[in-house]
C-alpha cells in the first residue's frame, strides 16, 4: 500500500482550539491516520485560545501576502511536529485576524465578528500557498466544516491546472449542517473569483447570500458526515437546513462516517482529569466521583438518588426547550442535576432560574471548563441528551464508557450509538425516545429513575453500557478506506 500525503484543514483542534466535538474529533482522527503510516499535515488558524503552545511552535519558512478583498493580509506559518510520527501541525498565523479572544464570536455581544469571511477566506486561502511552500504535494485534501469548505473550490477553480495538485481528491466533512459559513453577496468579491460565478442557483449563491458550505458540497469529490442515520437525515427538508436538493444531487457520493472517541482522552481507567478512576469490574471510584462532584456543585450527597449530568452548548439544537417545559415535574422526581455549559442567553437565564428554585437539586456551571466535564462524566449515573437534531454527538458515547447510563433521543448518531434498554430482557446500552416530545421525555427520564432503584439491574446496565467500543480508530479506517478508494478510483458505496 502506498501511503498517503493528507492535507486535513480544520478551525479546532484539541488541544489547539475547541469550542465542541470539532475539536476533540480533529485532535484525534490525524493521530490515527499517522498511526496507519500515512504523512498528515494538519493546517489550523493560529488562535489565542492556542497560547499554551506558541513556546513550543517553530516559524516556517513562509511568507507572503494574501489577498482578501484587495487588503493584503501578512502570512506566517508555524509548526509543532509529533515527536514519533510524521503528523505536523501547522499554525496559520495573522494577528490581526486571528489573535482574539474567541475562536468566531464576540463573547460578550454573543455575536459572530463580523468579518469572519475575510478571516476564513484568509485561512483558505493561506492553506493552499503554505502546503505549497512546504513543498507538501497532498493526494487527499480534508476539509472540516464552513472554516475549511473553500479548500475543495479553491482547488477545482483556482488550482485546476496547477501541477501541484494535479491528482489532488478533496474531501469535505460536515460536522454540522446548521453552520454554513454564510455571508452578504458583497462577500463574493472578497474570495478573489471571477464575477460571473455568482449569479441565483450557482454553487455560491444561496438565496441571494454567499455560502461556503454549499460551494464546497458541490465542489468536493466526496462528501462525509459524523453518522449513517445523519447522512440520511441531511438529505430531508426536516434536517436538510435548505441544502437538502444540493446534497440530494449528491446523494452517491455522500457518506456516514460515525465519530469515535479517543479512549486514551475519555476512559474512566485512565482519566487524569478525574479523582479517581475506575472500571467495570470495580465501580467503587464511580461512588466517590460522586460525591466529589455532588460536593464541588455544592449539593447534598443522596448516594440513593440518581444524579443526571448535562455538558453542552446552551442551543436550540439541543433540546432544552423540552427541558424547560417539564422543569417543574422534573424536579419532583427524586432525582439531582449538574448541568455544565455556555450559550444563548435564555438558557443561562433557565438554568440560572432552576438552580435558584430547586438549591437542592439543581447546579449550573455556565462556563467552558474541560477538567469539569470529564468530572460531570465520572461523577453522574446518567447523561441527558434530548437533541432536536444531532449529527453525531460525543458526549453519549464518552457518557457509555463512564457507565453514566445515557437518556437519548433517537436521531443522528444518537441514534447510531445508544440501545433502548428493553426492561423485558434487559438488553441495551441507555434510554431512547422517539418524538421531540417533552412529555416522552419525562416518561423516559422517570423510566431510567425507577431503573436506578433497582440497584442489580442498573448495574447490569452500566456494565453493558461500558462494554461498547467506539474506538475512533474505526472511523479512522473507514475515511482511510475511503480516501484510497477515491485516489485508485475504486470506490463502492459499501461504508
Ligand atoms: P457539539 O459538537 O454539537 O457541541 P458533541 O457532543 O459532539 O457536541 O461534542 C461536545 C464536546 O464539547 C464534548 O467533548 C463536550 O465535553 C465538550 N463541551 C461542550 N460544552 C462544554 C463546556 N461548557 N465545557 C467543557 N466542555 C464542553
Amino acid at each position: 500500500m502506498k501511503y498517503m500525503n493528507i492535507l486535513f484543514a480544520t478551525s479546532e483542534v484539541v488541544p489547539f482550539a475547541k469550542t465542541g466535538g470539532l475539536g476533540d474529533v480533529c485532535g484525534a482522527l490525524p493521530e490515527a491516520f499517522a498511526k496507519a503510516g500515512h504523512h498528515v499535515k494538519v493546517f489550523i488558524p493560529k488562535f489565542q485560545a492556542a497560547q499554551k503552545y506558541f513556546q513550543q511552535m517553530q516559524k516556517l519558512d513562509v511568507q507572503q501576502g494574501i489577498e482578501v478583498n484587495g487588503t493584503t493580509f501578512e502570512l506566517t506559518a508555524y509548526s509543532i511536529k509529533h515527536k514519533k510520527l510524521s503528523l505536523e501541525y501547522v499554525f496559520i498565523a495573522n494577528n490581526f485576524l486571528f489573535d482574539r479572544p474567541e475562536l468566531y464570536m464576540d463573547s460578550s455581544t454573543r455575536q459572530d465578528y463580523t468579518d469572519n469571511d475575510d478571516r476564513f477566506i484568509f485561512f483558505n486561502k493561506a492553506v493552499l500557498e503554505t502546503t505549497k511552500e512546504i513543498l507538501f504535494k497532498p493526494d487527499i485534501a480534508h476539509a472540516h466544516d464552513w472554516q475549511a469548505a473553500l479548500i475543495p473550490a479553491y482547488l477545482k477553480l483556482n488550482y485546476k491546472h496547477d501541477p501541484f495538485f494535479e491528482n489532488c481528491k478533496t474531501i469535505l466533512t460536515i460536522h454540522n449542517l446548521a453552520f454554513h459559513g454564510m455571508f452578504p453577496n458583497k462577500s463574493f468579491s472578497k474570495l478573489g473569483l471571477p464575477s460571473d460565478l455568482f449569479y441565483p442557483t450557482s454553487p455560491f449563491e444561496f438565496y441571494g447570500k454567499v455560502n461556503f458550505l454549499k460551494a464546497s458540497i458541490i465542489y468536493a469529490d466526496k462528501i462525509t458526515t459524523v453518522s449513517q442515520t445523519y447522512a440520511k437525515e441531511i438529505q430531508t427538508e426536516e434536517f436538510g437546513c435548505g441544502l437538502d436538493g444540493v446534497l440530494k444531487n449528491r446523494s452517491e457520493d455522500i457518506f456516514g462516517i460515525l465519530n469515535g472517541v479517543d479512549y486514551t482522552v475519555w476512559s474512566p481507567t485512565r482519566d487524569s482529569e478525574i479523582s479517581h478512576t475506575f472500571r467495570k469490574q470495580n465501580l467503587s471510584g464511580k461512588k466517590i466521583n460522586k460525591v466529589d462532584l455532588l460536593n464541588h456543585a455544592n449539593l447534598p450527597v443522596r448516594d440513593k438518588t440518581p444524579l443526571i449530568g448535562i455538558i453542552s452548548r446552551l442551543s436550540d439544537q439541543k433540546g432544552f426547550d423540552l427541558i424547560e417545559e417539564i422543569a417543574d415535574d422534573l424536579f419532583k422526581l427524586d432525582l439531582q442535576l449538574v448541568l455544565l455549559g455556555t450559550g444563548d442567553k435564555k438558557y443561562h437565564k433557565l438554568f440560572s432560574a432552576l438552580e435558584e428554585k430547586y438549591p437542592d437539586k439543581c447546579k449550573a456551571f455556565l462556563t467552558f471548563d474541560n477538567a469539569l466535564a470529564h468530572k460531570i462524566e465520572a461523577g453522574s449515573d446518567v447523561f441527558l441528551m434530548p437533541s432536536k437534531y444531532e449529527p453525531c454527538g460525543l458526549n453519549q458515547m464518552y457518557s457509555l464508557k463512564y457507565g453514566t447510563v445515557p437518556i437519548v433521543r433517537k436521531v443522528g448518531g444518537l441514534a447510531d450509538s445508544v440501545e433502548n434498554y428493553n426492561f423485558e430482557t434487559g438488553h441495551g446500552t441507555g434510554f431512547v425516545f422517539e418524538s421531540y416530545d417533552s412529555k416522552e421525555l419525562l416518561k423516559t427520564i422517570q423510566n431510567a429513575v425507577n431503573l436506578f432503584h433497582d440497584r442489580r439491574k442498573w448495574v447490569k446496565l452500566m456494565k453493558q453500557s461500558m462494554t461498547e467500543d467506539f474506538s475512533l480508530n474505526k472511523s479512522a479506517e473507514k475515511y482511510l478506506q475511503l480516501f484510497e478508494s477515491l485516489i485508485s478510483n475504486s470506490y463502492e458505496k459499501t461504508i
